[in-house]
């Protein structure tokens, strides 16, 4: 059987446009747009590309973004001080500090002084806590955008063996956990997994989240599975993933494609996490 591409360019295009009518449901609601405020500190080049894309996403939905630029050498009172304020902003519903930060700052601090329900990576420990209990919670853009993208091209999840390949707090703990939420029995490997292959071999579902170029190879999945490549990797002047896609290509039933998968769905997640944020915050549910 021909493998079939998780399209995610195209997943995340409908949910842009889900989110354009629910800004637009708000704006008329309100008399003014969502707003997401992002902090970036210092100048590394792959923040500022990250930033610039969702300022360009907000523009696309009409979300109103603000971008905040500190010196690499901003003191964290100063930084503090300024979450304190978005916190206190009526026109601000989302708030994000663009990581990694500068060394002298602790991020999981200024983490923790974003208030939860403006908390749009979903990085809060509150917001983390409920996503482990299955409670209502922000869910971090990167894990949402690949449950959405398998769920919008109807993918099953339930009662399938999903591996996760990778742990880290921002894409395989929590994919992890959501897959776990769809009843899926998950297995999470990383780097001291003995005979990486071995398991990954048995996934149904396989999430691969390693910042390794092309680590996953066609004899590391089992045929027919379903293949979601979360890796952004520089190869030679070119994207890569971290699952080498022409020899897995042929085995997988299902394989998003570096770029086009992964990447776009979590820009859309952090849209729809605004907007629901904007209706939560001002009493009103989302309809997304
Ligand atoms: P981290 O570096 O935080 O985590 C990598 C994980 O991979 C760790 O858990 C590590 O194990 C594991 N790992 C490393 N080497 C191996 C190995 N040889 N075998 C098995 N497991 C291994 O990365 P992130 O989760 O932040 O990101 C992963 C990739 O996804 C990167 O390429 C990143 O650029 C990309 N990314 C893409 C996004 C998107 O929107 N498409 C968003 C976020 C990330 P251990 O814990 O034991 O060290």
């Amino acid at each position: 059987m021909e493998p079939r591409i998780l399209d995610g360019k195209a997943v995340a295009g409908r949910v842009k446009a889900g989110v354009a009518r629910e800004v637009e449901a708000f704006r008329t609601k309100h008399g003014h747009p969502p707003g997401l405020a992002v902090i970036l500190v210092g100048d590394n080049p792959a923040s500022q590309t990250y930033v610039r894309n969702k300022e360009t996403a907000c523009r696309e939905v009409g979300i109103d973004s603000e971008v905040y630029r500190l010196e690499a050498s901003a003191p964290e009172e100063a930084v503090c001080r300024l979450l304190r304020q978005l916190n206190e902003k009526t026109d601000i519903h989302g708030i994000l500090v663009q990581l990694p930060l500068p060394p002298h700052l602790d991020a999981r601090m200024l983490v923790e002084a974003i208030r939860p329900e403006k908390d749009v990576d979903g990085f809060h420990p509150l917001n983390i806590g409920r996503l482990v209990t299955g409670e209502a919670c922000m869910i971090p853009c990167t894990p949402r955008g690949i449950v959405t993208l398998l769920e919008r091209s109807g993918v099953s999840i339930a009662g399938k063996h999903a591996v996760v390949v990778g742990r880290s707090n921002i894409v395989g703990k929590p994919v992890a956990l959501l897959l776990l939420e769809r009843h899926a029995t998950v297995t999470v490997c990383h780097s001291r997994t003995p005979d990486l292959a071995a398991v990954t071999l048995r996934g149904d579902i396989l999430v691969v989240a390693v910042g390794r170029p092309q680590m996953i190879t066609g004899n590391m999945v089992k045929e027919g599975a379903v293949v979601v490549d979360v890796g952004i990797n520089r190869l030679d002047g070119r994207l890569v993933g971290d699952v080498d896609f022409e020899s897995v290509w042929p085995k997988a039933g299902y394989i998003t494609p570096v770029p086009g998968g992964v990447g776009p769905m979590t820009v859309a997640m952090l849209l729809a996490n605004t907007v629901e944020a904007a209706w939560r915050l001002t009493g009103g549910v989302p309809a997304l």
